[in-house]
């Protein structure tokens, strides 16, 4: 990621009073080290314990870019290549929501209308159909979760950065008690489950990094200088969300976060932000490693190569389907961007 990209995300994305619209994203990856493959609650304590210790490294890969191998991608309908090819198979959505008082601070979207978005999303609206032909099966709902106090706060400060956001997730996902379930295990090389965090009116996310070099599934990460920052209610610019990943148990488990405020109160814009980052964390959970254009330079992959991405910036980014808005990706099969 180039200061470039950095500068074109914060100066390009969810514009004021503009109808919903998907958040741009960045590909964002925090990594730990695996612990033991026991699943024992003192174990998982452990190795959070282990994956605290190593954030301070693992938040390098914080908003890292994935260069990818032989560009290849090439005209319409082939735009998302398949590179390592890892998806998330059966995605099972669960929704984290960073503030103990989420209704009272967020009246435009109750946690029951973000839930029964994402039921609709797993259900009746079919929305991830399209991701079948990348290898993405049926989904799922796996609940709905505020702050546990074994967390820190109960809800998000006005400023956060995703390393401090990485490790309340982890910390939700992993440590016994927290009520949220454990990713589920799988052989596929990322878990099933996939949390979305909502981060509550008055958090925005802003970080300056300079991460190393890492090499992941046969691709380098960075080094990078990451100087990004969401957009809010009252910053137009910047993204509205993005997918991560991180390692807990025997897999690592991909996540995203959606930055509420940028949706100044649209409920619409919201689950446009929601649909754009889960369609595009399902069918390439290590940002970049999967279905993208790999045929676009390191500085505009993030902005432009993901699923979702590529219909942003077309004439009909979002659909209505059962009264939610969602964001639309691309189809291979399709030559267009559905559903
Ligand atoms: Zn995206």
């Amino acid at each position: 990621m180039t200061q470039s990209l950095l500068l074109r995300c914060i100066t390009s994305v969810v514009r004021r009073g503009a109808v919903p619209q998907p958040g741009r994203e960045r590909g964002a990856t925090v990594s730990a080290l695996h612990g033991s493959e026991r699943k024992g609650p003192s174990m998982k304590a452990s190795r959070l314990f282990t994956l605290l210790g190593s954030l301070a490294v693992l938040i390098s890969l914080g908003a890292g870019a994935v260069r990818p191998g032989a560009a290849h991608a090439g005209a319409a309908p082939n735009l998302l290549d398949r590179n390592t090819g890892i998806v998330v198979h059966n995605p099972k959505i669960v929704n984290l929501y960073w503030d103990g008082n989420w209704d009272g601070d967020n009246p435009s979207f109750h946690r029951s209308s973000i839930d029964n978005f994402t039921r609709d999303l797993v259900g009746n609206s079919h929305y991830l159909a399209t991701a079948g032909q990348y290898g993405v099966g049926p989904a799922s709902f796996g609940g709905s979760f505020t702050p546990s106090w074994l967390c820190g706060a109960s809800r998000s400060g006005s400023m956060l950065s995703s390393v401090t956001l990485a490790a309340w997730v982890t910390c939700e996902v992993l440590v016994p008690g927290t009520g949220v379930p454990y990713p589920d295990i799988n052989f596929n090389g990322i878990a099933n489950t996939l949390y979305v965090v909502y981060l509550p009116h008055g958090t925005r996310i802003n970080d300056t990094y300079t991460l190393p070099a890492v090499s992941l599934f046969g691709h380098t990460y960075g080094p990078y200088t990451i100087g990004n920052a969401s957009c809010s209610s009252t910053t137009a610019g910047g993204y509205g969300g993005y997918h991560a990943f991180s390692f807990g148990g025997t897999n690592a488990f991909a996540w995203a976060v959606v930055v509420a405020d940028c949706a100044q109160g649209s409920f619409g814009s919201v689950t446009g932000i929601a649909s754009h980052e889960i369609a595009e964390a399902s069918v390439d959970p290590y940002p970049t490693a999967s279905w993208i254009n790999s045929s676009l330079p390191s500085s505009s992959i993030f902005s432009d190569g993901e699923a979702g991405d590529i219909c942003e910036h077309k004439s009909s980014p979002n659909v209505t389907i059962d009264t939610f808005v969602y964001a639309r990706y691309w189809s291979n099969r399709d030559n267009a961007c559905k559903p």
